[in-house]
């Protein structure tokens, strides 16, 4: 497999074509072709927005939220497993809550003990990529190798039939062969309702006020219980915050369940 493509390569890349689409609009509206111009600009913008915003429609359906009428929601954990993800599940079943984890194929072969616990204790395990390189600007062999890789690794660390074909890119970024590339392998394409942006750690109030915020029926939180570009990091402000986080879905009398039985896929 190539080199894993990083966040920043992925937006230089962007920046790269809209600077050349707002060039070639320059070129029409130099000869009075105004209107053509502001199309070009209009579609460069709508397709850079629906590369980078998870849940635009543009590149393939993705699912995001469940019903608005029943008193649910779900967790979910990026980029795992990883240093702290044996203690985000103590905490977990401490609360008695199941969750989504959308796992590294690379952190599977890694932590094949934790997958098999995250399947024992009843938690969805759902697919992030192998490598967590940005799969924007890649193509459908790619990323077809990246779920194949990952289906592989979940399933020589716990078995067939384990990992749902639910697909997460890294940090949602995708371009039309990303969607194709699931599409053709069974996958449906995730997203989520709100982010919490632990990886910036702003400390565990911080990361309780925010996902409590966020909760209400239907909604899917995004955390990380790892880190998709530093596998040694850990996440210990995530983990703290779960305990608080419970709380406040209890006080809402909003159950905590996993993605695939909150959204129909
Ligand atoms: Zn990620």
């Amino acid at each position: 497999m190539t080199a894993p493509m990083k966040k920043r390569d992925a937006v230089q890349r962007a920046v790269v074509v809209g600077i050349g689409a707002a060039a070639a609009a320059a070129g029409f509206a130099a000869r009075g072709r105004h209107i053509a111009a502001a199309g070009i600009v209009a579609g460069a913008s709508a397709l850079g927005a629906a590369a980078f915003v998870p849940s635009a429609p543009l590149f393939g359906p993705t699912v995001r939220k469940g019903a608005t009428t029943r008193a649910a929601a779900a967790l979910t954990f990026d980029d795992g497993p990883g240093p702290s993800t044996s203690a985000l599940l103590d905490v977990l079943a401490d609360e008695g809550v199941t969750a989504t984890f959308f796992v590294l194929g690379r952190q599977a072969r890694e932590y094949p003990d934790v997958i098999a616990r995250m399947h024992r204790e009843g938690h969805q395990i759902a697919s992030h990529g192998y490598d967590h390189g940005i799969l924007i600007f890649r193509g459908v062999r790619h990323v077809t190798a990246q779920l194949r890789a990952t289906e592989r690794a979940v399933r020589e660390a716990v078995g067939p039939d384990v990992l749902t074909p639910l697909f997460r890119a890294p940090h949602g970024f995708r371009g039309p062969a990303t969607w194709a590339a699931a599409h053709r392998c069974g996958y449906h394409m995730a997203a989520w309702t709100t982010g919490v942006f632990d990886t910036a750690e702003p400390g565990i109030p911080a990361i309780v006020e925010r996902a409590a915020r966020a909760l209400s029926p239907g909604a899917v939180i995004l955390l990380h219980d790892a880190d998709g570009w530093d596998p040694a990091r850990a996440r210990p402000q995530t983990v703290g915050a779960i305990p608080g986080i419970c709380a406040a879905a209890r006080e809402r009398g909003l159950a905590l369940v996993r993605m695939d039985e909150l959204v129909a896929a």
